[in-house]
């Protein structure tokens, strides 16, 4: 039996257009799901660092301290639980999602 070369293949998981993943929902796969917790956030910005997806928004407050509070964008966060586990100060708390 002779396999196909790689030419061959048909194309498959081709991203033709950098960023169109913007207009998809890929949170809907997510079984649980980060929660900030402000009172506790120190604004180190870790989670927004560490967040592989870009899912951790960085919001200008002039309310909070300095300036700045998280949020997350769970259209598109697939709760891996990296910001959850970076966290230092365990301001996010990983809950079950609920649909
Ligand atoms: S759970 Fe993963 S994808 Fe979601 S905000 Fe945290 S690091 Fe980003
Ligand atoms: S890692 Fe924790 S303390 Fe740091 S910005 Fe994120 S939620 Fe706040």
């Amino acid at each position: 039996m002779t396999l196909p070369g790689w030419k061959e293949l048909p194309e498959g998981a081709v991203v033709r257009e950098p960023g169109n993943t913007v207009t998809i929902s890929t949170g809907e796969w997510r079984v649980f799901k980060p929660v900030i917790i402000d009172e506790k956030c120190t604004r180190c910005r870790l989670c927004w660092i560490y967040c592989p997806d870009g899912t951790i928004i960085e919001v200008d407050d002039p309310n909070a301290p300095l300036g700045k509070r998280y949020e997350v964008d769970y259209e598109h966060c697939k709760g891996c639980g990296i910001c959850w586990k970076e966290c230092p100060v365990n301001a996010i708390e990983w809950v079950p999602e609920e649909r």
